[in-house]
């Protein structure tokens, strides 16, 4: 059987409930009308029946009565008859008035004929009592106990009969009606019991249907929320033809879209990076990306200066230059696996901050270097950022598969990329592939830096000093002291070869001890002559995380009775930051010394504005990648614009390093600097020439070198 559901769920339920109730009410009325029927019955039975069968009973008795009231009446004496009259009179009103009142309400035909029977016989009765009344008045005792004995109790008797024949019959039919009575009862019983069963079996499959036209289409949400839960999203929720549940399963498949956008968002972010659109590190570094077979050269590209564009032109600055960089290399790419230079096409991948991946098939170093020069020129122009002009720089560091053709992780090219990338910028080179040869010249280097022991022993090291002057006054303000390796089998021996393996072996802090001894030694030779001169001494990383260095320095210092004001120590950026909290400790505890203290390469750093603030420094050397041919680049020009005004913001002497033409001091001068270092002043200085230039310098007394 079908049914037609109402579509809410309330109304459903209402319908089942309602007939239900409908049902119930039906039983209850198929039990009112038989209990009503035999409660008429029951009335009947009480109001009539038994009356009239004790009517009945009531005659039989009254005849009964009259013959021996009769009887009674004969035998009396005379004084007493009247009260006998009176009796018998009385008892014979009774029979008439029973008689009378029968003939309105005898149950049948048959009972109607016995008492017209028993009318007649009454009659009959009558005129017996008539004459033996006249026999007793007239004092014939005899006759009238003839009269008494064959007329009275004879109509008695036949009225009797009557009589007991209607009584019979009354008894007759009120068994009748009491069995008619008990088979109706027992049949109600029936009855009811099995309208009641029905009633329940149909109450119970209409629960039944109820139940399960609400159940059935919450079974299908839930079904359809552990789909969505088990992210089957596409799988979506069918109508169900009940209005509150479908509102839900419509909620749900908005929801399940709803998630599944946010999930394709989430895996978006995951691989994409958010600044640029390229695809981010884990992108690149996805196992079916190193897995294609013709991805062998990496190129790591990094945008120089970025750091100190951020500090200094504001990270939206910064993020407009990514951007640029980003869109230019992108288009360089793809032209030229457009052209045909490179294929298939690479991938392009920002990694983090200004450095970016190119993911090449093949990259013969001829392309390579086509590749290089467009992007060159690509990245030429400057950026325009807030009607700012702002200059790119980019090196680039290549690794591929090697002499070997061994394949290779993606984890190692990117690290072989890395190092290639820190070569290129050591040698002050726009690119550099990664090589073994490159490898072994490290690992040659790291050997060259056991030998510094010897050199500083064996006095193979020597002070070179380069003059700074004032710009505006041109004057000699004192000289950084740069050391020189004189080797006994390899020869000169430049620091750029031999202090970043120093810094990293720790023989560096050897370096610096020896030059920090000449520089005092110099100034205190220099004390009277020449009180106005400095000497800047470059103090490294690793000094700095000596807790005894500043002792030391502090002891030498007394113990020459120089001024330590005359003493500068040189820190690095990047040095300054790899351990803030003690590097802070020890630039107070040196300043405590007196010792003035200089930012040196400011701008290839990652330093931070926050914490610049929080030390004790007088001057800020600008690195000479931004002086070199600062007159020509207007983009570059803002950029120092921005660090002299910063460095002079925070009280510091803004120093320009690399100084090589008058076009750079002019411009720098004009940008505000406040001293110069470089060739156009001075090379740096040793021996002979250091003593020529002193000689030069307006002094009473000429020192020795
Ligand atoms: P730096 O501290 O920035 O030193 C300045 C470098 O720039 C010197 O190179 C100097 O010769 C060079 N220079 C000066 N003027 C010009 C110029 O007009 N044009 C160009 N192209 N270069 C110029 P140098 O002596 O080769 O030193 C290289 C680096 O080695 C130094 O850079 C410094 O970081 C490190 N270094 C040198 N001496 C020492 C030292 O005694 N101790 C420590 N820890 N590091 C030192
Ligand atoms: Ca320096
Ligand atoms: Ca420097």
């Amino acid at each position: 059987m079908t049914l037609t559901w109402p579509k809410r769920i309330g109304r459903r339920l209402a319908l089942g409930f309602g007939a239900l109730v409908t049902l119930m009410l039906l039983a209850l009325m198929q039990a009112a009308v038989p209990l009503k029927l035999v409660g008429e019955g029951a009335e009947r039975f009480a109001t009539q029946d038994m009356q009239r069968l004790l009517r009945v009973q009531a005659l039989s008795l009254q005849i009964e009565g009259v013959g021996v009231s009769f009887i009674r009446l004969l035998n009396a004496p005379r004084d007493t008859r009247v009260a006998e009259y009176a009796d018998v009179d009385a008892q014979n009103r009774r029979i008439d008035g029973i008689i009378d009142a029968l003939g309105n309400d005898l149950a049948d035909a048959e009972q109607q004929e016995t008492l017209r029977r028993l009318v007649a016989c009454r009659a009959i009765y009558a005129d017996a009592f008539i004459a033996t009344v006249d026999e007793i008045e007239g004092n014939n005792a005899e006759a009238a106990a003839r009269a008494l004995a064959e007329q009275v109790n004879p109509a008695l008797k036949a009225m009797l009969v009557e009589s007991n024949a209607l009584l019979s019959r009354e008894r007759q039919l009120v068994e009748d009606q009491l069995a008619n009575a008990q088979s109706m009862l027992g049949r109600i019983v029936w009855i009811m019991a099995g309208a009641s069963a029905l009633v329940v079996a149909l109450a119970a499959w209409l629960g039944w249907r109820t139940t399960r036209s609400v159940v059935k289409p919450l079974a299908r949400l839930e079904t359809g929320a552990k789909d969505i839960a088990a992210g089957n999203y596409s799988h979506l929720i069918d109508t169900t033809g009940l209005q509150e549940v479908d509102r839900v399963g419509a909620a749900l498949n908005t929801m399940a879209d709803t998630v599944a956008e946010r999930e394709r968002q989430i895996s978006r972010l995951a691989f994409e990076d958010a600044l640029t659109g390229l695809p981010n590190r884990a992108a690149l570094l996805q196992p079916d990306q190193t897995t294609t077979a013709h991805r062998n050269t990496l190129a790591l590209l990094d945008l120089a200066r970025l750091k100190v564009v951020n500090e200094t032109l504001g990270y939206p600055t910064g993020d407009s230059l990514i951007s640029a960089l980003a869109e230019r290399t992108n288009t360089v790419v793809r032209g030229a696996a457009a052209d045909g230079l490179i294929s298939p096409e690479p991938v392009l991948a920002r990694l983090a901050g200004g450095t970016f991946a190119i993911w090449f098939g093949t990259l013969n170093r001829h392309n390579t270097q086509t590749l290089l020069e467009q992007l060159e020129r690509a990245i030429s122009a400057p950026v325009t950022c807030g009607g700012q002009q702002v200059d790119m720089n980019l090196v680039v560091g290549f690794a591929d598969l090697g002499a070997s053709g061994m394949p290779q992780t993606a984890e190692t090219l990117l690290r072989n990329a890395e190092i290639a990338l820190h070569a290129a910028k050591r040698s002050a080179q726009t690119h550099a592939w990664y090589s073994e040869a490159q490898e072994a010249a490290r690992v040659g280097h790291l050997g060259l830096v056991t030998d510094l022991r010897a050199a500083v022993a064996e006095s193979q090291l020597q002070m070179w000093l380069q003059p700074k002057f004032s710009l505006s006054t041109g004057e000699a303000i004192g000289a950084e002291a740069l050391v020189r390796w004189q080797h006994p089998v390899r020869g000169f021996v430049s620091p750029a070869e031999f202090v970043p393996f120093a810094e990293q072996t720790g023989h560096i802090t050897l370096v610096t001890q020896w030059m920090l001894q000449q520089a005092v030694a110099t100034l205190a030779r220099w004390a009277a002559p020449y009180p106005h001169l400095s000497i800047a001494v470059n103090v490294s990383t690793r000094d700095l995380q000596d807790p005894g260095f500043a002792l030391r320095v502090k002891d030498m210092v007394s113990a020459s009775g120089i001024n330590p004001k005359r003493l500068r120590l040189e820190i690095t950026e990047s040095g300054l930051m790899e351990d803030t909290r003690q590097s802070i400790a020890l630039l107070h505890a040196l300043n405590e010394i007196g010792l003035p203290l200089s930012i040196d390469d400011f701008g290839t750093g990652y330093s931070s504005l926050a914490y610049l603030q929080q030390m004790p420094v007088t001057e800020l050397k600008i690195d000479r990648s931004f002086i070199d041919k600062v007159d020509a680049s207007p983009g570059t020009q803002r950029l120092v614009q921005a660090m002299v005004d910063m460095g002079h913001g925070l009280g510091l002497m803004v120093t320009a390093e690399g100084v090589e033409t008058e076009a750079e001091r002019a411009t720098i001068t004009s940008l505000g600097c406040d001293v110069m270092q470089g060739y156009l002043g001075s090379r740096p200085l040793h021996g002979k020439a250091l003593q020529d230039w002193l000689d030069r310098l307006p002094s009473s007394d000429p020192p020795q070198v």
